[in-house]
């Protein structure tokens, strides 16, 4: 049998973690802001240990083998919610392609191809990021994000049924607010955030 894909040492127990792993992981998270435009927002842990380290590494250090962890982690919690049976489509926060280019692939994508491949939601691509902006994390205040974010995005398609839109990291939502804006736009059509993790002070 495979070893805990964090820590390679134990057996894993549930999401390819060892029991000693997954006692750091933080799970459930309340996230201290309203955030009117979504139909739903799904946040599987906190920010802060193991899943911090995790996203990391995924992130920054190639360990693309580390989507399965969160997607398996996120497609619990979505299941658990039952809100799964009022959508259709599964979806991702993409990324600009210069972005892309540089990390070779988009996290939340990875992840989100996982979840589909997990449930019945159909995987698809309706947003391209059309604007360059520095990163989020980057800047301070909530407005210089909301800012930043501000027409970043376009919509390539019609999206004809209810749709879940996943991310690795949610801070001050600016982002996803951005996205399901302008998908409202044009489509009279629910939108669900499911993301992996959250700090718990903003
Ligand atoms: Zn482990």
């Amino acid at each position: 049998m495979t070893k805990c894909l964090y820590c390679g040492s134990k057996d894993p127990v549930k999401f390819d973690l060892c029991q000693n792993c997954l006692d750091n992981i933080g799970f459930g998270v309340k996230f201290n802001q309203e955030v009117d435009i979504l139909d739903e927002l799904l946040i599987a842990c906190e920010y802060k240990s193991l899943i911090k380290d995790i996203i990391i590494d995924f992130k920054f250090r190639d360990k693309t083998y580390y989507y399965k962890i969160l997607a398996d982690i996120m497609t619990d919690l979505l299941l658990k919610s039952k809100i799964i049976k009022d959508y259709k489509y599964i979806s991702f926060v993409p990324m600009h392609k210069k972005d892309l280019k540089l990390r070779g692939y988009n996290q939340a994508e990875l992840i989100a191809k996982e979840i589909a491949d997990n449930t019945f939601l159909e995987l698809i691509k309706p947003i391209e990021k059309s604007k360059f902006t520095q990163q989020q994390v980057r800047l301070a205040n909530q407005n210089d994000r909301k800012k930043n974010i501000e027409n970043a995005f376009e919509i390539t398609r019609k999206i004809d049924g209810n749709i879940i839109i996943v991310d690795d990291v949610i801070t001050s939502a600016a982002t996803i607010s951005e996205i399901a804006k302008i998908i409202k736009d044009k489509n009279q059509i629910k939108i669900a955030a499911l993301i992996a993790a959250s700090p718990s002070i903003i």
